[in-house]
């Protein structure tokens, strides 16, 4: 083994993710890329907010042995001040006041020497400080868009100049104008456990070596390029675009009959409509997007999910839907109650198009295998991550459908007709198409983000 081989492998990069589904995926997507060049070690919580999440952590552990579980148990903790609280929030909260005994406990587990740190965005503000006190650099995984970056990073000056009760759209110099209507509702109440993390975590950014963000050049050039000339903060630390992180070869899980079923349709036919692991709809809309699909003319696979908790999401399809309408679309449709792994299904060929909240790691997913999108955000950042779809020509946007909050139904009638104005757009397919060879171009060697990887990695072995 050559003296470089040897320095080489004594890169150690600990990751520290949050809770949810949509962040696991990114750590664990990070973890296996990175694991490439270095010794990798992920903490996880366990057990974990979601069965979704216990699912993937067990079948990453044996998919994965290269890198090193280290296995955290939460302590129990008093959280009778937040009785409302979001569950994956509160675990945020759990996860961050535990920050030192869990970078003690890393500390002293670690055989190989720690060279850096990669925390999630939503527990940065208490992680980073201490990290640095121990002389280690630290990075952050933004889990979210460019575009949210640079609201996430302009937020505390605009709530130093005002309230935050008083909030409207938000300005960002020399970048643009976010407003009111995208931003997450959750932020006008200051006393908020999200809000209070929200400013502090984006305080933090300023602090770090540098952010990794799952996004690349071609698909979100204008954010990329606001940040790094320091138009949305000065000083800005680098953005390093490293995505689209490929999804795992894991092994198979939930609903198995959607494959059956979607290798009987023809290419390119099939609309699947998923709204993520934290999004429950009520019933009543639910049933208007039943009827929507339905009118649309087109095929579907539909995951319906009623409840934000999939531990909580107990009822069955026979309790939600309408009578007589499984019978009624079973030529054309299939409705999952459950977990489908959504990564096979964007990649089959008889998927045309994906009607999806634009949560980010979804609509990265709908990036890389080149798949046209409807994007209905339904809370949090889904509107912010909601303008590069646009942008970049990967789908459209239902502008005026229903938001956090809001008491109001998308009409079935309003929804199949925009089903069925997506599935006939073939520029828009094609521009789907060729966005992903451009995905996937930017991931492989010689791509942009793939270059963003190996300057990292050499910026920590220039570190050691
Ligand atoms: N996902 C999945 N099957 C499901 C629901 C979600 O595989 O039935 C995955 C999806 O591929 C994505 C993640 O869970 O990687 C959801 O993250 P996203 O950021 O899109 O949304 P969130 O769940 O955070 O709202
Ligand atoms: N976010 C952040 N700081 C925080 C909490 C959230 O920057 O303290 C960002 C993060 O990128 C996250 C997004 O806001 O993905 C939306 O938050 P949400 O609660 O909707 O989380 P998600 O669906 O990603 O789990």
């Amino acid at each position: 083994m050559g003296s470089q081989e040897n320095k080489h492998s004594e890169l150690h990069v600990v990751l520290i993710p949050s809770a949810g589904m949509g962040h696991l995926n990114t750590f664990s997507r990070l973890a296996v890329t990175l694991a490439d060049h270095c010794k990798v070690t992920m903490v996880s919580n366990i057990p974990a907010v979601s069965s979704a999440e216990s699912h993937h952590l067990a079948d990453m552990f044996s998919a994965y042995p290269q890198i090193e579980f280290l296995q955290f148990e939460m302590p129990p903790y008093d959280t009778s001040d937040y009785p409302d609280a979001d569950p994956f929030v509160l675990r945020w909260e759990m996860i961050s006041r535990s920050a030192p005994d869990i970078l003690n406990y890393v500390m002293k587990s670690s055989s190989v020497p720690v060279t850096a740190f990669v925390v999630d965005i939503t527990i940065a503000a208490s992680f980073i400080p201490l990290a640095k006190n121990l002389g280690i650099p630290c990075y952050i995984m933004f889990t979210s868009t460019a575009a949210m970056l640079s609201f996430v990073a302009y937020f505390p000056t605009y709530c130093d100049s005002k309230t935050t009760e008083d909030l409207g759209d938000v300005e960002i110099p020399g970048y643009r104008t976010v407003p009111l209507a995208s931003i997450p509702g959750v932020l006008h109440d200051p006393k908020n456990l999200f809000t209070k993390q929200f400013v502090q975590n984006g305080r933090v950014l300023l602090k770090v070596d540098g952010i990794f963000v799952n996004t690349f050049e071609s698909f979100e050039e204008d954010s990329l390029a606001a940040l790094s000339d320091g138009h949305v903060q000065p000083g800005f630390p680098p953005v390093i675009a490293i995505g689209p992180l490929m999804p795992l070869n894991m092994p198979a899980s939930g609903a198995s009959e959607v494959f059956s079923w979607l290798d009987k349709q023809p290419d390119n036919s099939v609309v699947y409509v998923n709204f993520g692991n934290r999004t429950g709809m009520s019933r009543e809309q639910v049933r208007e997007l039943g009827l929507g699909l339905e009118t649309s003319g087109c095929r579907f696979l539909w995951v319906v999910k009623t409840k934000a908790l999939d531990s909580q999401d107990v009822e069955d399809l026979g309790e939600i839907l309408e009578k007589g309408y499984l019978e009624r679309v079973k030529d054309r449709g299939i409705v999952i109650k459950g977990w489908v792994e959504q990564d096979k299904v964007l990649r089959h060929k008889a998927v045309g198009g994906f009607l999806s909240h634009s949560g980010w790691n979804s609509v990265i997913e709908a990036a890389i295998y080149g798949v046209r999108m409807l994007a209905w955000p339904m809370g949090g950042d889904q509107r912010i991550n909601a303008v590069p779809v646009v942008k970049s020509g990967l789908g459209m946007w239902a502008k005026s459908w229903s938001w956090q909050g809001e008491d109001k139904i998308v009409s079935g009638k309003e929804i199949g007709e925009k089903v069925k104005e997506m599935m006939a757009d073939e520029a828009l397919s094609a521009k789907a198409r060729l966005i992903g060879e451009q995905a996937r171009q930017a991931a492989a060697p010689g791509g942009t983000s793939y270059q963003g990887l190996v300057e990292f990695i050499q910026e920590l072995k220039d570190r050691v």
